[in-house]
């Protein structure tokens, strides 16, 4: 249900090996801003940092373990985050549980570059609603009678219901194009 393209971009991103700032350093590239993380502007721009721990990042897990009624302790990697991210479900169902580090983790990314490349600003709430959006477009580009609007979804996807038993089509990347429009442009992809 994933598109494969956000699906590839996790498996790099738990090798570790997503062009973030500490990467093009260690890559021997030099930087102006010498790497730092321009959401905090604090600290160097790694992968566990940009996906876990830079502040505002780091809410919004805790908001989505929070909404779980669930606690934890913030791995230390995204490998790690992964592995332990079936074990924190309590409420959500798994097939969307499993898509949440997919949607947040992308959407994070594609802020991120249009913040570096495009001089955008970075918003916390654009991120967060944007990974909503994409589990909402995944889920009904698959189930096509989904009965549950986005404003459901928005509300919390501990409350959706997916259907048991179905056979799904898996997701081209142009059937998400309706719904999420052009940002998951290529060009992003391409760095
Ligand atoms: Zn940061």
């Amino acid at each position: 249900m994933v598109p494969a393209k956000v699906s590839t971009f996790l498996w790099q991103l738990q090798l570790d090996r997503v062009a973030t700032k500490a990467g093009l350093l260690s890559r021997g590239f030099s930087l102006p801003d010498e790497g730092v993380c321009g959401l905090c502007v604090a600290e160097l721009e790694s992968s566990s940092h940009l996906f876990l721990y830079c502040k505002v990042i780091w809410q919004m897990w805790c908001e989505v373990i929070k909404r779980e009624g669930n606690c934890w302790v913030m791995p230390q990697s995204v490998k790690d985050l992964l592995l332990l991210w079936p074990e924190l479900k309590v409420k959500s169902d798994g097939v969307l549980w499993d898509m949440t580090p997919f949607a947040l983790c992308w959407s994070v990314w594609v802020k991120r570059n249009d913040m570096v490349f495009n001089d955008k600003g970075f918003s916390a709430e654009a991120v967060w609603d944007m990974h909503i959006a994409r589990i909402t477009g995944w889920v009904k580009a698959w189930w096509h009678h989904c009965p549950y609007s986005a404003s459901q979804f928005v509300m919390g996807i501990q409350h959706i219901s997916m259907p048991k038993n179905k056979k799904g089509k898996s997701i081209a990347d142009g059937d998400l194009a309706w719904f999420i429009g052009m940002v998951d442009d290529s060009s992003i992809w391409r760095i």
